[in-house]
């Protein structure tokens, strides 16, 4: 299919709908990207209110990304983007355990989301046959009945402007968790569909600092939420010299004002990461963000999906923020579109769906079987749920004393290896050994706690 087919329009530039013009640039001779944001500042923009968090780019959305933009890593760091060996610079707790690592097995990229997607959006808009079209909401799509998508109806946000029409081959709604393509299609008679939602009411805070000249505390220190304490924090080295603290809750708002901030990093940071934050520059205010439930969209399952559209990021399926999936996914996604244009334009729709359907199913299962490892979310917790979360338990543990499982672990979660991977024998067999006195690396991380 690659070059025969005219025009695609992509709704939304979101980190998803730039991924997927790359992916349709070279398919189609024009591809129009509809954004309703009309500038970028290289700061948190309106459309994406999430920037001002930590954004944290999975190894394999790395990967991915180096493969679609060649030369993009080098382009971030010489733009400032931190470079960090994580066995050396990163300080990671999950579930609990202070998680080792080995020195030189990768390297993460750490920047900003909106440095990230300002680097991305210059690439795409240097693609041949792509354009953008900001300053303009989408508000419905074409059809030529019911069998087809044929492009979609915008609306300038500038006053008084008259709405206009985008006639296109193929939409690709990226439209983030708010994109309205499932109604859409439900007012144009088509069977509803159908959607997965966990509730888990995470609510965010974060605020840009500048650390004393004396801080040492890496280049980044993680601390996953557990069971029995369903929170955590991310003190993120950026670009700008500067660091990015965010902490986050389920089922709770973590405070905007100073004290309350500070007091709740003070729960969960570790005591010399605690004072560098407290001895820290404020650089901005303090931002909150609210996510209220992960949501999967099946498309694959409505028999009736008019071709000519797809639906890819957040619109298609939504993580919980904690776990850093969303921009890894959306570069998966991207590599599905890729593969189902290359196979030519029969189907393209079913086939998509089909095949993302596919690829989404690992992280979408690790996400909620995390969140279902909280009390505090609630969520039928089958047999399947039950052992898989007492057994990475057993791996976080194991990943405490064992680089080789920690390496495991985060190219699992790093969405790199699938979670099959952490059954291999190698690691069940030090997952599952027992662990002699002293050994539970909980306790270190509780005294680490008690003394601050
Ligand atoms: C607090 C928080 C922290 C996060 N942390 C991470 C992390 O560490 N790592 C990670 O990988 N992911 C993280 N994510 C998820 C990540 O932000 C998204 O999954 C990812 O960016 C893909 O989003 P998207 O492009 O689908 O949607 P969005 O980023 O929401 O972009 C949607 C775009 O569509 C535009 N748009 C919306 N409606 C219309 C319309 N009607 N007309 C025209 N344009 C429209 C918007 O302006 C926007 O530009 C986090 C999310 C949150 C909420």
């Amino acid at each position: 299919m690659r070059g025969n087919a005219e025009h695609a329009v992509v709704l939304g530039a979101g980190m998803a709908g730039l991924l997927a013009a790359r992916a349709l640039a070279g398919a189609y001779e024009r591809v129009t990207v509809v954004e309703r944001d009309e500038t970028w500042t290289g700061r948190a923009r309106k459309g994406v209110p999430q920037g001002r968090h930590a954004h944290i780019l999975l190894p394999r959305g790395q990967q991915i990304l180096e493969k679609f933009f060649p030369g993009v890593e080098r382009e971030l760091i010489g733009g400032g983007a931190v470079v960090a060996d994580p066995g050396v610079d990163h300080h990671f707790v999950m579930g609990g355990h202070r998680l080792v690592r080995r020195a030189g097995a990768e390297r993460a990229i750490q920047t900003t989301r909106p440095f990230l997607e300002g680097v991305v959006r210059e690439r795409v808009a240097a693609l041949p046959g792509v354009r953008f079209a900001c300053g303009r909401d989408v508000v419905g799509l074409l059809t030529d009945g019911p069998g087809r998508v044929t492009g979609v109806q915008v609306m300038p946000r500038n006053v008084g402007a008259a709405a206009e029409e985008i006639r296109a081959d193929l939409v690709v709604d990226a439209m983030g968790r708010g994109g309205r393509t499932r109604y859409w299609l439900e007012r144009l008679g088509h069977e509803s569909v159908p959607k997965e939602e966990i509730d888990v009411a995470v609510g965010y805070a974060s605020r840009p600092m500048r650390l004393a000249l004396d801080a040492r505390i890496g280049k980044a220190v993680v601390v996953g939420p557990r069971p029995g304490r369903p929170k955590g924090m991310a003190m993120v080295a950026v670009e700008g010299d500067r660091y990015l603290l965010t902490v986050a809750g389920l089922d709770c708002r973590p405070p905007a004002d100073e004290d309350g901030f500070l007091a709740f990093a003070r729960e969960l940071a570790p005591p010399e990461v605690f004072e560098a934050i407290r001895a820290a520059e404020p650089l901005g205010d303090i931002a909150t963000h609210r996510y209220s439930s992960d949501l999967r969209n099946h498309y694959e399952r409505v028999r009736s999906l008019p071709e000519g559209l797809v639906v890819t990021g957040d619109a298609l399926c939504s993580f919980n923020p904690i776990y850093a999936q969303g921009m890894t996914v959306a570069c998966l996604e991207a590599e599905v579109l890729c593969r189902c244009l290359d196979a030519g334009p029969r189907g393209l729709t079913r086939r998509y769906f089909r095949a993302v359907a596919k690829a989404l199913n690992d992280p979408w299962r690790m996400a909620v079987a995390a969140d279902l490892s909280m009390p505090e979310v609630e969520g039928r917790r089958g047999p399947a749920v039950k052992v898989m979360n007492a057994y990475v338990d057993r791996v976080q543990a194991a990943a405490s004393r064992d680089a080789d499982v920690a390496e495991q672990f985060f190219r699992v979660v790093g969405l790199l290896d699938p979670p099959a991977a952490l059954m291999r024998p190698s690691i069940l067999v030090r997952a599952l050994a027992p662990v002699g006195r002293g050994g539970d690396s909980r306790a270190g991380v509780r005294e680490e706690r008690a003394a601050v």
